[in-house]
């Protein structure tokens, strides 16, 4: 599908121009191109997206997300989800206790928790992200998490935390916008 299509390439380019020439170099090297010298960063780029073989972009750019984030603690991810999208330094925020929190609804691809009055749903297929607090009104226009959602992919099984954040970071940092972020409701679905 094109558009599918579009939203690989946004993300890829972004990818790769983020990446530094010599990594570039490396990986040109890596998927099997041969080695041009003096090539400027940008020629690196048109040179990877235009001869690696169509199947092989993706597995690029999941090398390049591993790269970035694949090494990163929960932990870590939660709070690079919680800066607002526009870099602006995030309003201190209290913690929720895990231990507030009663799961609803769980798993495998939608979780509902309720914890200090308020409902919060994360929800994989639809990829949507709900809280209906009053913070999560600004933060969700920004792309980022309230206390809540943070507080509930902590208490996710890893390996679904880790999906939903590195696909929200890398679709909020090198999306275009072409790319179908993640939904951030404010009220949860009826
Ligand atoms: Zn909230």
């Amino acid at each position: 599908m094109l558009t599918k299509q579009n939203h690989q390439q946004d993300i890829l380019h972004n990818l790769l121009s983020d990446s530094s020439p010599h990594i570039l170099v490396f990986l040109s090297e890596q998927y099997g191109l041969r080695r041009v010298p003096g090539l400027s960063k940008e020629a690196l780029i048109e040179r990877i997206l235009h001869h690696l073989p169509e199947e092989e972009l993706p597995l690029l750019k999941n090398d390049l997300i591993a790269a970035r984030f694949g090494s990163l603690p929960i932990d870590q991810l939660v709070d690079m989800a919680l800066q607002h999208a526009d870099g602006k330094q995030k309003p201190r925020l209290d913690q929720v206790s895990p231990t507030e929190a009663i799961l609803i609804e769980g798993g495998p691809y939608r979780w509902v928790y309720t914890m200090r009055g308020h409902d919060v749903v994360i929800d994989l297929k639809q990829r949507q992200l709900t809280c209906d607090c009053h913070f999560f009104r600004f933060a969700s226009r920004q792309q980022a998490l309230c206390k809540h959602l943070a507080t509930a992919l902590k208490l996710l099984p890893e390996v679904y935390a880790r999906d939903v954040l590195i696909d929200l970071l890398v679709s909020r940092q090198y999306g275009g916008p072409q790319t179908p972020g993640w939904h951030f409701e404010r009220r949860p679905a009826a």
